[in-house]
C-alpha cells in the first residue's frame, strides 16, 4: 500500500533533482572549502554560488545569508544573537502566542536565563496577529520583535510587513520565522522589511539539517558558534556543502513552481475542505477565512480525539498529524489553537492536513472516502457525542 503523505508541514521528501545536485559534493568535490587546493576551490565555489542563489530567491544580498543547520538554529541565532549583542540597550523581546516552539522556547530561555522581559502578543480567533497589538507591546527598551510569516499548524499568514514597518519606525529589529512560507508564497526581504528571516531546506523538498538565516547587512548580532571564521565569523564550523547546494537547488525549484503549485494546492485544499464539510457533521475548519499558505488545513472533528483519527488513518496508509511534529509525545493541546481561543476539547479533536507537491486529486478523494467512516465509528464510541446527539434528538 502506497502511503498517502499529508504531513508536508512536518517535512517533505527530497526532490530527485536536489539529490542529483548534492551528490558530487559528498564524493568528488568533498574537500573542506577552507582548504587551499583546487578541489577545495570547487567546494568553495559551489557554496558561494548557493549563497547567491538563496540571496536571489529572497531578494537579499549574498553577504546577508548565513547557512545554518535549519530553522531551529536560525531562530535561535536571530533571537539569542540580537539579545547577546545588544543587552546594554535593553532586554525586552516581543513575540506571539502562535509561534513555533523554536521561537517560543528560545524566548522563554532568554527570559529565564538572561533576564529578558518577554511580551507574548495574542492572536484573533483565526490565528491572525494584529499589528496594532504588536505596536502597543513595543517599548523604549525593546530589542527585537519576532513574528512568524506562516503558521505551521494552521497555515495562517501573519501581517509581517506591517509589523516590520512599525518596528522600523520605533528603531526595533524585526525577525520572521518564514520556514513554512518560503517556497510556498513569494518571500522578499525588502518587501517584508524584516532584519532577520529564518528558512529551512527540509520544508521545501531539500535535505534535513540545513537552513539559512537572512541577517540584514550592518545589523548587530553575536554568533552562537565560535571557532573558525566560517560564514564571515557569524557561524563557525565546516560548511555542510552538499546540504547548502541542496538547499539552493530546492529553493530555486520551489520558487519557480509557486505560480502553478499554489493554484493546484489551493484547489486540492478546497476539495478536501468542501468534501469534509459536506460529508461529516460537526466539523470546524480552523482559520477558514484567514489568508493562508496553500496546502495547509486544520480541521476539528468535534467529539473525537484528533490522535485517534491520526491512528485510524495511519492504519489505512494515510499520514496526517495533530499539529506540530515536536509535540506528538505530549498530550498537551496545541498552544496555537489555544491562542485562538479554541476550547481544549475542540483542539484535541483537530487534525492538520499538509498537502504537497506530489499530492493528487485521487489521494484527496481516498481520504474523503475514509474519513466519514472513521469519524462516525469513533463518535459512536464517544460518550460526549452520545450525550450531545441524544440532546439533539430529544
Ligand atoms: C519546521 C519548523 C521549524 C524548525 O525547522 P527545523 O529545520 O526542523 O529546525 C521552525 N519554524 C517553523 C514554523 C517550522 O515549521
Amino acid at each position: 500500500m502506497e502511503t498517502i503523505y499529508l504531513d508536508h508541514n512536518a517535512t517533505t521528501p527530497v526532490d530527485e533533482r536536489v539529490v542529483e545536485a548534492m551528490l558530487p559534493y559528498f564524493t568528488r568535490s568533498f574537500a573542506n572549502p577552507s582548504s587551499g587546493y583546487a578541489i577545495a576551490a570547487e567546494a568553495r565555489r559551489a557554496a558561494e554560488e548557493a549563497r547567491q542563489a538563496v540571496a536571489l530567491g529572497l531578494g537579499a544580498t549574498p553577504d546577508s545569508i548565513i547557512f545554518t543547520s535549519g530553522g531551529t538554529e536560525s531562530n535561535n541565532v536571530a533571537l539569542k544573537g540580537v539579545v547577546l549583542a545588544n543587552m546594554e540597550r535593553g532586554r525586552h523581546v516581543v513575540t506571539t502566542a502562535v509561534e513555533h516552539h523554536a521561537v517560543l522556547h528560545t524566548c522563554e530561555y532568554l527570559r529565564d536565563r538572561l533576564g529578558c522581559d518577554l511580551t507574548i502578543v495574542g492572536s484573533d480567533p483565526d490565528g491572525r496577529v494584529d499589528p496594532v497589538d504588536v505596536g502597543r507591546a513595543i517599548r523604549d527598551d525593546t530589542l527585537l520583535v519576532s513574528v512568524m510569516l506562516a503558521n505551521n499548524e494552521t497555515g495562517v499568514l501573519e501581517p509581517v510587513s506591517e509589523i516590520a514597518r512599525l518596528c522600523r519606525e520605533r528603531g526595533v529589529l524585526c525577525h520572521t520565522d518564514a520556514v513554512q512560507a518560503v517556497g510556498k508564497v513569494r518571500v522578499d526581504v525588502e518587501e517584508l522589511g524584516v532584519d532577520f528571516l529564518s528558512l529551512s531546506a527540509h520544508k521545501l523538498y531539500g535535505p534535513k539539517g540545513v537552513g539559512a538565516l537572512y541577517a540584514r547587512s550592518g545589523v548587530r548580532f553575536d554568533p552562537l558558534c565560535h571557532g573558525g571564521a566560517h560564514e564571515r565569523g557569524r557561524r563557525a564550523g565546516t560548511e555542510n556543502v552538499p546540504g547548502i547546494v541542496g538547499l539552493a537547488r530546492a529553493l530555486r525549484i520551489a520558487i519557480d513552481g509557486i505560480p502553478s503549485e499554489s493554484d493546484r494546492l489551493a484547489a486540492l485544499t478546497r476539495r478536501l475542505e468542501d468534501g469534509i464539510a459536506s460529508r461529516i457533521p460537526d466539523v470546524t475548519i480552523h482559520s477558514h477565512k484567514a489568508p493562508r499558505i496553500p496546502g495547509t488545513t486544520n480541521v476539528a472533528f468535534h467529539f473525537v480525539e484528533g490522535e485517534s483519527i491520526v491512528l485510524a488513518l495511519d492504519m489505512e496508509g494515510v499520514a496526517v498529524s495533530t499539529g506540530s511534529a515536536c509535540t506528538t509525545d505530549t498530550a498537551e493541546p496545541s498552544h496555537v489553537l489555544a491562542a485562538m481561543d479554541v476550547p481544549p476539547n475542540t483542539a484535541q479533536g483537530s487534525v492538520r492536513f499538509g498537502l504537497g507537491r506530489h499530492t493528487t486529486e485521487e489521494e484527496i478523494d481516498r481520504v474523503l472516502e475514509l474519513l466519514p467512516g472513521i469519524v462516525d465509528r469513533l463518535r459512536r464510541m464517544s460518550p460526549l457525542y452520545r450525550k450531545a446527539s441524544g440532546a439533539h434528538e430529544s
